[in-house]
């Protein structure tokens, strides 16, 4: 019954929000889950990169914390859904596929850590969720962009698992890799993401916890799904 969309006007102008490590699946569930509920689906993830992309491109340091602010007041981060899936345009140009390179992973946990970048990053993602009927996901949506939201969800997964899931998905999109280098990656940014002094990853009040180690996609969908029914009610 995946396909199936749910039109109850019960769920209209709800908000989702996803929380969880690298790899633990929050992008593809967030989108499908959004497709089912005809929600829109906001990767908070992807706007960090689409700002790392464009640091590296016009050589702004990742430790530089005011030209970063900067830009990222003025980047026109821009989403289109195609076939249920979310493009990434900056002025046109379509970087969903540059975003989630190798070079971009290096640096964006750096980039993402600075007071005034989270500050113009979040007041888009409140503007762009203020109508609700959205599934946002990330590292801090269930803590400081959506932290009323009507359901926010923690997804976790085992070091491996989340390695494997990125090498099938870096496979796609033509990135060689190998396993050991993307646990060493996925560490490394959890550990930074977690550890930061600004909006760290943390598993915030009212989160319910969702280990996907052993769960199917389908799976995860239905059981946030079932979550959202309990507390629509
Ligand atoms: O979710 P994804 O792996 O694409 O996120 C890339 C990076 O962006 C994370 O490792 C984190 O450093 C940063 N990020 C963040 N806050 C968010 C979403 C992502 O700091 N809400």
């Amino acid at each position: 019954m995946t396909e199936m969309k749910i039109n109850l006007s019960k769920f209209k102008g709800k908000t989702i929000a996803i929380d969880g490590p690298a790899g633990s699946g929050k992008s593809t569930t967030a989108r499908l889950l959004a497709a089912r509920l005809g929600y829109r689906f906001l990767d908070t993830g992807a706007m960090y990169r689409a700002l790392t992309l464009f640091a590296l491109r016009y050589d702004i340091a990742p430790s530089d914390g005011g030209k970063l602010k900067v830009l990222a007041e003025k980047l026109p981060i821009e989403f289109k859904t195609q076939e249920d899936f979310n493009r990434v345009l900056i002025n046109g140009e379509d970087v969903t596929d540059p975003i989630r390179s190798p070079e971009v992973n290096l640096h964006v946990s750096e980039v993402s850590a600075h007071l005034g970048v989270r500050q113009a990053m979040v007041a888009k993602q409140k503007e762009l969720g203020k109508n609700g009927s959205i599934v946002a996901e990330g590292r801090d949506t269930t803590s400081v962009v959506f932290p009323d939201a009507d359901l926010k969800v923690y997804l976790d997964a085992s070091v491996e698992e989340r390695a494997q899931r990125r090498l099938l998905d870096l496979a796609r999109i033509g990135v060689s890799t190998n396993l050991e280098e993307q646990k060493a990656d996925i560490e490394r940014r959890d550990k930074f993401d977690s550890s930061r002094e600004h909006s760290p990853l943390t598993r915030t009040r009212g989160v319910i916890v969702v280990d996907t180690t052993n769960m199917t996609i389908e799976g995860q969908i239905d059981h946030i799904i079932a979550l959202f029914r309990e507390v629509v009610k």
